[in-house]
Order: C-alpha cells, then sequence, then structure tokens
C-alpha cells in the first residue's frame, strides 16, 4: 500500500495498492489536469528529489517553500506564539531537516489550511507533529485522505483553541466555499498579519490583493461573493499580508491596501472602470 500524490497539485490520497484512476482536485474546474497527462509520485521519491529551504519574514513568522518547485508551488508559514508553533498552509514535502528544525522549535500545536489546493499531505504532517489540522467543513469533500487529527469547524470565525495570543480562522469563501484565512493580531511586530493563502492573492506589485475562482483557468468571482468576502473580512485590523507564494507580501498598509483591493474588484465588475 502506497499513499499516492498528485505530481500536479501535490495532493496525498489514502494509501491504496494503485493510484486513484484520476486526481479529483485537477479535475474540478479550478484546477487542471496537464496536457501530457495526470502523473503520481510517493512522499518517498519527493524526498529524494526534492529539499525545503526556509525564509524568516519578521519575528516569529517563518515561511518554508520546496525546491524544485512541487505541485502548485506554495509555501507554508510557520507561526511562533507563547502557546506553540501554528502551521499555516501546508506543502507536499517533509523531509527529515524540516522536521528536526520545527522539533527544535518545540513541534506544531496547530495546523490550518486556506482551502482544498494545500491540504497536500496535510495528515503526514499530523502524525509527525502529533497535532489537528484545523479545515472548514464547507470544503470536506474536498479531503482525498481522511484521518482522526482532522478538525472541521463551520460557520465565519474559530479562534485557534489554546493558542494563547489568539491567531483565529476567518471564513471568506470565493475561491472555495470554505476558503479560510487566518488572522493574528500579535503578528507583524503587534501591528497585526494577515495570512490570506490564495483567497486573497497578494498582486506581483505587492501593492494590492486579488480574488478568483480559479487562478490557472483564469475565472473570476462575481461581485456578489467578493461583497460577502468584504463583509466577513471587515472587523479584523491588520498592517501586514503575507500570501501563499515565494514574496507574496504586503508588509505595511496591509488594511487599506486590501480595501482599495475590494473596491477596484468590484468598481471593475460592476462600471467597468477602476475608479
Ligand atoms: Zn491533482
Amino acid at each position: 500500500m502506497e499513499a499516492f500524490i498528485c505530481t500536479t497539485c501535490g495532493t496525498q490520497y489514502a494509501p491504496a495498492d494503485r493510484p486513484p484512476p484520476a486526481c479529483r482536485i485537477c479535475a474540478d474546474s479550478r484546477q487542471y489536469v496537464p496536457a501530457g497527462g495526470q502523473h503520481w509520485t510517493t512522499l518517498g521519491e519527493l524526498r529524494h528529489s526534492h529539499q525545503n529551504y526556509y525564509r524568516r519574514l519578521a519575528p516569529g513568522l517563518y515561511a518554508i517553500a520546496t525546491q524544485p518547485k512541487a505541485g502548485i508551488g506554495q509555501r507554508a508559514l510557520l507561526l511562533r506564539t507563547p502557546g506553540g508553533n501554528v502551521l499555516w498552509d501546508c506543502i507536499s514535502v517533509l523531509d527529515d531537516a524540516t522536521r528536526d528544525i520545527i522539533d527544535a522549535f518545540g513541534g506544531l500545536a496547530a495546523i490550518a489550511i486556506s482551502h482544498p489546493h494545500y491540504y497536500t499531505t496535510m495528515v503526514e504532517w499530523a502524525h509527525a507533529f502529533d497535532c489537528p489540522v484545523w479545515l472548514h467543513e464547507d470544503d470536506r469533500a474536498w479531503v482525498m485522505r481522511p484521518d482522526p487529527l482532522l478538525r472541521f469547524w463551520s460557520g465565519d470565525t474559530t479562534p485557534l483553541e489554546d493558542i494563547p495570543g489568539k491567531p483565529s480562522l476567518v471564513r471568506l469563501g470565493g475561491h472555495f466555499e470554505g476558503g479560510t484565512v487566518l488572522h493574528w493580531p500579535d503578528g507583524a511586530d503587534g501591528r497585526g498579519a494577515l495570512l490570506s493563502g490564495d483567497i486573497l492573492q497578494v498582486t506581483p506589485g505587492r501593492s494590492h490583493v486579488s480574488f478568483m475562482w480559479s487562478y490557472p483557468n483564469y475565472l473570476p468571482l462575481p461581485a456578489s461573493t467578493v461583497r460577502r468576502m468584504e463583509a466577513r473580512l471587515r472587523p479584523f485590523g491588520f498592517d501586514a499580508v503575507y500570501g501563499a507564494f515565494w514574496d507574496a507580501e504586503i508588509t505595511e498598509g496591509g488594511r487599506t491596501a486590501v480595501d482599495a483591493s475590494f473596491r477596484r474588484y468590484l468598481s471593475l465588475l460592476e462600471r467597468g472602470t477602476l475608479e
């Protein structure tokens, strides 16, 4: 039995004698099956061909990503809080160095993931660090490897229990019905940080965010959905925004940038102009 991993999205499936006939994540219209067809790998193979690398983004906040690129190519973020470490989003490659480094930091108290494209090998990480994985209930159907350590939450916000400093999860929806961001009031030197996955996608100029139903297939979201996302995020203050990809961050003025981004997206959809 082997827990096969889709090479395109990095999702690991429940152990089986052979790979599934297709990847359900990639067959969805938000993702894609490459023109060259479906391919599979395993965590053992990835540990030989890939390795993780790290960057400190701010005090208590680290990025972990994989080289060469594996799957979608997102990074995971590691938050250090007085109540324990939290892994935000996940990547397929969990190598020995990463285990040792996180163990030296004191392990993980929780993992939380923005949406199904980043579920990857979450069950491997949960078992390695013996911690729960917080997922939004509305995306439960996209879990390809069920496990007792997966903790489903519902509604639009929840604190990460047992973690002082009170990081909380906020369901914005949009890209996925359960699309979630993490609000960390103590982050960015106490100015407040929003860890946005690609529910809010930081743009290349690092001045705005954007919102899509499908990024690879260039399918936008309707104005009504973007308005709902804006309303759900409105109560939360933050100065920095950290996105899913390397360098995708707005290090100050993030709340203002996000507000302006909602305004210009809605203006373009509803009035055909950015202003
Ligand atoms: Zn896939």
